[in-house]
Parts: structure tokens; sequence; C-alpha cells
């Protein structure tokens, strides 16, 4: 086992300046968390996360990572705690850690056998940063080299979820090594008898060919050596797993495959890999269509070199790679390669709280790792993209509940069984004690709390998202929603009359129903309240010789509006409100973050029922009990006038960029009220602009060509 001296000097190579207290405080704490367990080998369990860790520094990964290695099975196996963890080594290291143990439960859920495909998706849904990842394949690729203890139904199991879900997983962060690896040894598990076949004929063939490759090999040598470029030459044969494959998919036999062999020529600079090209295909024949740049045009994973297949002196086909030392390393261990090149900053202050620039940068690596360049990789992406508009919870036993983005716990009660969602009061998400109406991400374990007599509300249509829990509310409340209708249809038919100066009582529907087909006055009015009857023509039928277009137009003075809070003394009167779902004298003021025509709206009465305030229902709600929701609607005719929002932004902390970003705003109608600057972090700046606009759509649509500036790394609408 790697003592803790040995481990610090390994990362120390790499990272003179490491902070060797906290790997060391890692070390100390995973050894004695672990201490009682053993391995099913009998080995101590520490030696397991000391590997994985191991796995990660030869990948010269940094501090945070290293840490979370050493950490990764302690929450899930031992007493150790995310707070406890937090205290010790702080919130980001914690938050791997968790994001560590709830792919964790990925593993006990594919004992229940669902789609591997799914939990691939899933696994990239839940992680939020690639560091989490990166320890789970190297907990993988360790848990694979000691597979062999494990009994044969296991190994079988495990073996298949590496091939479908981790080994892809590698590759599309571009790490060949560990994909290869990962690739063999399940194989060997899964298909020993093809995986001995396959391993036999590859070394009789490369009995037979050694001295023609030797021959090859040296040529190329000296033809670089006469031209003065300095390189290091491998041999590479194909991977077993590889060659398998190739003849499945191929339908190919052995002998018909011409790429085992390949030649890798590592040199210093892009220029002499271009140089090497033109010697060897000035010295060999190319074979046509085999050749492929990926330097010019790297692969999505950020995989760049040349390949180009030649024809050896006998008529083999020999597959040639060239690259320079950075492409190959890239190649090798892809995306922590890549961070540690090109990011190496950001990736060197990963412990420091620095979320913003770290985050600009995961958001680019995992982009990289959502594209792909193959046929397969785009149906992949495509899919991905499917599912990211997916939030996957579980239920306390582990059963996986797949939801549209944006659905809370209500729709979660809803997805299990409608009776459930019914009878829903309560819910506890991961453990802590939490609304119904609260968005669900991914990840999250729901656990519903019921009461069979309880029923749901009217108001609670708002929270949901998704259809099957929308009509069972409306099922369940079926006469509530009836009422809500009529009473919107004679409001609606008020505000008509009111338009040509006459009142409006409602026993002149008595003669009319009739006459518009329907069975009563109520039904009548509830078909006006759902808009699929018009108030005019119940207006045109009672007084049939007024001309419409002397009515007035319908206003409602919104000016003199106090910023942020719009209280409207102007609504006192009565049924003047942009709104409907309101009775009486109540005074309507606004929340603090605005509202905007197109929000889903939902409105909390004050004790003594005099004030109301609206929310956005995305919005979180202050403590009310359900009696003191009331639902709203937007009124059909809204006055002209421009509501109130609030955009959040993270921006890199330039000149200019308040001017870049007011211009978007500016120049598509939105006008800025105020701008507040809220702290700087780094190089980057927090703030808070605070805008008028016409309705959602507008808004929605600037905050969208906010994202794209260059110089925002996030933005969006703040609620609360
Ligand atoms: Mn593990």
């Amino acid at each position: 086992m790697l003592s803790l001296d040995e481990l610090l000097g390994l990362i120390e190579k790499y990272k003179p300046n490491v902070n060797k207290d906290i790997i060391a405080k890692a070390y100390a704490y995973a050894m004695d968390k672990h201490s009682n367990q053993k391995r099913a080998s009998g080995e101590s369990y520490f030696s397991h996360p000391l590997h994985v860790a191991e796995i990660l520094v030869n990948m010269r990964l940094d501090e945070a990572t290293i840490v979370a290695a050493l950490l990764h099975d302690t929450i899930e196996d031992t007493t150790a705690t995310k707070t406890e963890i937090s205290k010790l080594f702080g919130e980001n290291i914690a938050n791997l850690v968790d994001g560590l143990t709830k792919l964790k439960k990925l593993d006990l859920i594919s004992e229940k056998a669902i789609q591997a495909e799914n939990l691939r998706k899933l696994l990239l849904a839940i992680t939020n940063d690639v560091r989490v990842l990166l320890v789970k394949l190297a907990d993988r690729l360790h848990n694979m080299r000691t597979l062999n203890v494990m009994r044969k139904a296991k190994r079988y199991r495990i073996s298949l979820e590496t091939l479908e879900i981790y080994a892809p997983l590698a590759s599309r962060m571009g790490m060949q090594d560990i994909k290869e690896e990962l690739e063999n040894t399940s194989f060997k598990y899964i298909n020993e008898e093809a995986y001995n076949a396959i391993q036999a004929r590859l070394s009789q063939t490369l009995e037979q060919n050694k001295h023609l490759l030797t021959r090859i090999g040296s040529k190329i040598e000296s033809l670089l050596a006469a031209s003065q470029v300095s390189a290091t030459i491998k041999r590479r044969m194909k991977e077993p797993y590889a060659i398998f494959h190739k003849m499945e998919i191929k339908g190919l036999k052995f002998e018909e495959l011409t790429d085992i062999f390949a030649f890798r020529i590592i040199v210093e600079n892009t220029l002499d890999c271009y140089k090497v090209l033109g010697i060897l295909h000035s010295k060999w024949a190319m074979v046509p269509g085999r050749f492929k740049d990926y330097i010019s045009t790297p692969k999505q994973n950020g995989y760049q070199s040349i390949h180009t297949t030649i024809v050896g002196p006998n008529g083999q086909r020999i597959e040639i790679q060239i690259r320079t030392y950075n492409m190959e390393e890239i190649a090798e261990y892809g995306v922590a390669a890549y961070s540690s090149y090109k990011e190496g900053e950001a990736f060197k202050e990963l412990c420091v709280d620095n979320s913003a620039r770290v985050s600009a940068w995961l958001r680019r690596t995992l982009d990289l790792l959502a594209e792909g360049d193959s046929p397969e990789e785009f149906l992949e992406h495509t899919k991905l993209e499917l599912y990211q508009d997916q939030v996957l919870c579980f239920t306390p036993k582990g059963q996986l509940i797949s939801l549209p983005q944006g659905a809370t716990v209500l729709d979660f009660a809803y997805a299990v069984h409608t009776n459930i969602g019914n009878c829903c009061v309560g819910s506890k998400v991961n453990g802590l004690l939490t609304s119904i109406f609260t968005e669900l991400k991914n990840g999250d374990e729901v656990e519903i709390m019921c009461d069979n007599s309880a029923k749901p509300d009217i108001t609670y249509e708002k929270f949901v998202k998704t259809g099957r829990a929308r009509v069972a509310i409306r099922k369940a409340t079926k006469a509530e929603v009836y009422k809500k209708y009529c009473t919107i249809g004679r409001t609606k038919l008020e505000d008509y009359f009111a338009l040509y100066g006459k009142a409006f009582d409602i026993k002149v529907l008595d003669n009319i129903y009739e006459q518009f087909s329907y069975k009563n006055v109520d039904s009548l009015l509830a078909s006006i309240g759902r808009n699929e009857l018009s108030e005019a023509d119940i207006f045109k039928a009672i007084y049939p010789n007024i001309d419409e277009k002397k009515g007035k137009t319908l206003s409602f003075s919104l000016r003199n509006i106090k910023p942020l809070l719009r209280k409207r003394a102007a609504y006192l009167s009565g049924k003047n409100y942009p709104l409907y779902g309101i009775e009486g004298k109540i005074n309507v003021n606004f929340s603090p973050k605005g509202i905007v025509p197109g929000d889903a709206i939902i409105g909390v009465l004050d004790n003594d029922k005099k004030n109301i305030l609206i929310y956005p229902t995305k919005a979180k709600l202050p403590k009310h009990k359900k009696k003191q929701l009331v639902d709203i609607m937007w009124h059909d005719k809204l006055p002209v006038e421009r509501y109130r929002a609030h955009i959040y932004l993270l921006v890199q902390n330039q000149v200019g960029v308040i001017n870049k970003i007011s211009s978007v705003l500016t120049t598509n109608d939105v006008s800025i009220f105020d701008v507040l600057v809220r702290s700087y972090v780094l190089g980057f700046c927090k703030m808070e602009i605070v805008v008028d606009v016409w309705n959602l759509k507008q808004l929605n649509f600037v905050i969208a060509l906010i994202r794209e500036l260059n110089i925002v790394s996030r933005a969006y609408r703040l609620y609360n």
C-alpha cells in the first residue's frame, strides 16, 4: 500500500507546491473511517480509495480531485457525513464526495436492470463537476482491475455495465487509455472464449510479422533521422475488444482486418507532424480514403492526430498516427490533460472558492462531452439533449422517476400514483422537509408524505409541469374549477358591459343561454371564462343596435407606480385589476422581484385579507397557509405597459461590460431601471439588472441574447 509520503512524492513531481496538509488530512481520515472494513479480496478497504487516488495522481490531477478520490466511499460506507467532510475539507470537496455518493446509488439501481443508456445519461446529468466523473472512472477502473475475486454472476453484471456505461463515457471524455483498459477487462469477463481466441491470434500475428515490423520501424527511424526530425516511435497493436467489436460490426474475419498494427510517431511540434507525413508518403504508397487530419480538425473530445495507412514492402497495410507530445497526452488523459494544459490556472484554483471561473471551464468541458463527431456519437448527442429536458429522481426505494425539467415534488407524487398525488401534503427531498411545490433537481431522492383525507387545491395546477398531474388535479377539483370559470366569465361580462356604459345584470342571461345552446346560466358563464365564447357576442345579443366602435377602451392606469413594489391604490375601486381572481377591496402588490405577463402567477393573501401579494409560481412563496393562496390569472386584455423583472448576471470584470449588456437590452426595447453590482470575485462580477419589459417572451428573449455574449458566464431571472 502506498504510504502518505510516497503519495505526496508522486504529486510533488508534477505539482511542487502541493497542499500537503489537505492530502495528509484526507489520507488519515479515510484510513480511519474505513479502518474496520475489508475488501472482498481480504485486503484492507482503504487500499481501494488509495489506488483510485493513485490512478488520478498519474493523470496529474489537482488536490481537490485526489482528496475526493480518497474520500469517495466514506459517506456511503462509513459513519462520515457530508456536513463533517464540509467542516474538515471545505464545501467544494464535500460537494465532490456527495456527487460521488449520488453516483453510487446508480450502481444499486443498475442491479435492478434499468437501461444502461438511461444510466449513462443520468450520470452526466447528475454530475455538475467533471472531476466527479474523473474519480468515478478511476474508481471503476480499480474495481475492474480487482474484479477477479467476485462471484461469476457479479463479475458479468459489473463488466456489462462497464462496457455499456463507463467505457463510452471515458471515450467521450477523450481518455483513450482508460477506455481501452475498461473495454478489455470487461470483454474478458463477458466473453472469455472470444477474448482468449483473439489474444491467441494476436500473438500469432505478431510473431509472423515481427521481422517486418522491426524493418519498417527502423526504416522510419532512419528516414526521420536523415531529415533531422527528432521523434519517438511507438509500435501499437489493436486491443482485443476493439478487434472483436470491429469484426462484429463490420462482419469481418480476423484476416480481413487491416489495421491491427500501427506505428505512432510523436514529435515536438505541429509543423514536424506534416513534415513526417510528407516523408512517409514519399517513401510508401498511401491507402486512399484512409488519411485523416485530426490536427486541423480535432475531434470533439479534443483528440488531435494525423492518421494515414501506408502499403508496406510486402503489400501489408500499416496504420501510422502522427502527433505532438501535447496531443499524445490529450489523447491519453483526455479531459484531464486538456484541463491542465489549456486551463491550468482554473484547475490550480479549484481548491479556492472560485466557482465562477471553474463553472465557465466546466461548462466548456461538459459541452465538449456532450458533442461527438461520428454519426453514432451524433445520435447519442441528440438523445442527450433530449434527455437534458428531463429531471431524474429517485423514490426512497431507488425507483427512478423521470420528469420534465421544472417539475415539482407534486409532479413526482402524481407520477408515482394519482392517489399519492391527490393526498400529498408534504415531502422530504434528500431527507429534508420541503414544500411540495419545490422544483426537483437531477438525482434528488423524494419521499412523499400523504394524508388520506387531503384533496388537491385548485391553485396546485400552477405548480405542476406534467400533463398527468394537471389532469388529475383538474379532475379532483372539477367543481371548484367550474366555479372559478363562472366567476371569471361574469367579471368579463361586467367589464365588457362597462365599456359601453351599461350595468350588467345577471338576470339578462336567463333569456339568452338557450339561444346559445347552453343548459343553464352557469355553463354559459363558465364557457366565457374559458374563452370558448366571446363576451362581445352576448353583448350583441342583448344590445343588437349598439355600434361596437363607440365603446371606450379598457383603461388601467398604472402610472405613478413606485419602483420595486407596485402598490396600486387605483385598484382599490374594484374591478380594474389586470388580473382575474381578485374580488372586493384588496390592496394588490407585486412580489419584490416583479411579475411579467406570461408568468404563471399566484396570490398570497395576508391574514386579515386586506392585501394580496402576487408572485410568479416559480418564486419561493412566503410562509403561508393553504387558504391564503389565491388562484390568479392575467386579464386577457392587458393594458400596454411595462412590467418589472430582475436579471442576475455573472460577467467577466472588464471595461465596457455594462455597455455591452445595456446595448443588448436597449436595442431590444427593454428599459433599464437599475444596475446593482453585488460583488467581485476573482475577475468576475455578480450583478443584478432591474429591467422593465412588455412581457415574458421579450424577457426570455433578451436573457437568451445576453447569455450569448462571451463576457457573460451566467444569466438568469431572479424570482426572489
Ligand atoms: Mn469505490
